[in-house]
C-alpha cells in the first residue's frame, strides 16, 4: 500500500511547532504527565493515554488509576509510573481518592483527566477537587468533561489553562444543544465552548476543529473514519498532555496533537486498511507520524 497522505500541506507549520531534542537532556527535560484515568472495565482509558504520552515524547508518565486495577495496569503499562489511589474496593474512585491523587499530581508539569473515571457524585467532586488544588495545565476529556456537564460552574472557575476534547456528544451534553445542531455547525459550537469556559477546544470527528481561547481556529485533515474505534480518543488525550509537558503551547499543543494523533491514523490504515482498525494500530504509528514531521 502506497496511499498519498493527506494534511501535508500544513507539515511544515507542524514541523516548526515540534522542538528539537537536546543533546544535553534527560527524561526530566521532557515533562512530568499525570494521568487520571481508568475504572472497572476501563483500564484501557488509563492504558491508551498514558501509553499515547509515552510515544510522544514524554520522559516520564505518572498514571493515577484505582487501586483495585493498579496491578493489572503495571503489567500493561511498563513504562509508566503506577501511582494506586485509594478506591470503593470494586476499582472506581470515590471521594477518599483525592489524598493520594494531590499527592501524585503536586509535582507534575500537566495532567490528563478524564478517560474511563465513570460519572456520579463522588467522581464530580473529585474533578472539583482536583481543579481546586492543580493549576497548571490540564487536558480534560471523556467522563471528565461528562462530569463537568453536571456542575458547569466549576469549570468556568477554574484557574489554569484547560484543553477540552470533546467528540460532538460529549460537546453536547456540556452546551445542552443537540448533537446535530452540532454537527451542521462544528466551528461555531466549537467557538462558544472556548469562549463560554474560557479553554482551548478540541470538537473531535471527521475534520477535528480547535479553537484557543481568544477565537482562533484550525480544522484538521489528518485522519480516517478508521479511528472510530475504542479508544482512539483516549489516545488524542495522551499525546496532547505529552505536547504540553514538553512546554509546547497549549493551543499548538492541541494542533500539533490533534494533527499527529489524525497522520498516525493514516499510517496505521496504509498498513491495515481503514475497516479492522484498533487503537492499538494508531498508538504504534505515533512515533513514525512524529518522525514524519521531525
Ligand atoms: P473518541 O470518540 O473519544 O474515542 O475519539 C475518537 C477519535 O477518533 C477522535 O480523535 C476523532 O477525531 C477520531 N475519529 C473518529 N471518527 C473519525 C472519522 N470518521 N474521521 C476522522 N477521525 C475520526
Ligand atoms: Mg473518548
Amino acid at each position: 500500500r502506497d496511499i498519498e497522505l493527506k494534511g501535508m500541506k500544513d507539515l511544515k507549520h507542524m514541523k516548526n511547532i515540534l522542538p528539537v531534542r537536546k543533546e544535553e537532556s534527560h527524561k526530566g527535560t521532557y515533562g512530568r504527565v499525570g494521568v487520571v484515568a481508568g475504572s472497572t472495565g476501563m483500564t484501557g482509558a488509563a492504558y491508551f493515554s498514558s501509553k499515547a504520552s509515552l510515544r510522544s515524547g514524554s520522559g516520564l508518565v505518572y498514571t493515577m488509576t484505582p487501586k483495585s486495577l493498579s496491578n493489572i495496569l503495571s503489567l500493561k503499562l511498563t513504562e509508566a509510573i503506577i501511582k494506586p489511589v485509594e478506591d470503593n474496593g470494586k476499582g472506581h474512585f470515590i471521594l477518599d481518592s483525592i489524598q493520594d491523587i494531590e499527592e501524585g499530581i503536586k509535582d507534575l508539569d500537566v495532567i490528563a483527566l478524564g478517560p474511563g473515571i465513570g460519572v456520579d457524585y463522588e467522581r464530580i467532586r473529585i474533578v472539583e477537587e482536583i481543579f481546586n488544588i492543580f493549576d497548571k495545565p490540564m487536558v480534560l476529556d471523556a467522563d471528565g468533561l461528562n462530569c463537568v456537564s453536571e456542575k458547569p460552574e466549576i469549570l468556568i472557575k477554574r484557574e489554569g489553562e484547560t484543553v477540552i476534547t470533546p467528540h460532538p456528544g460529549e460537546l453536547s451534553r456540556l452546551l445542552k444543544v443537540s448533537i446535530g445542531e452540532i454537527q451542521r455547525n462544528r466551528i461555531e459550537y466549537c467557538k462558544k465552548a472556548s469562549q463560554k469556559y474560557n479553554v482551548t477546544t478540541v470538537l473531535k470527528g471527521a475534520d477535528t476543529v480547535v479553537c484557543s481561547k481568544s477565537g482562533e481556529i484550525y480544522v484538521n485533515r489528518t485522519g480516517n473514519p478508521g479511528m472510530a474505534t475504542a479508544g482512539s480518543g483516549d489516545l488524542l488525550t495522551g499525546v496532547i498532555s505529552s505536547f504540553i509537558g514538553q512546554e509546547i503551547g497549549v493551543y499548538e499543543s492541541a494542533i500539533l496533537g490533534t494533527y499527529i494523533h489524525g497522520l498516525a491514523g493514516d499510517l496505521a490504515k496504509n498498513e491495515k486498511g481503514e475497516y479492522g482498525l484498533i487503537a492499538e494500530d494508531i498508538l504504534e504509528n505515533i512515533p513514525y507520524a512524529i518522525d514524519l514531521i521531525y
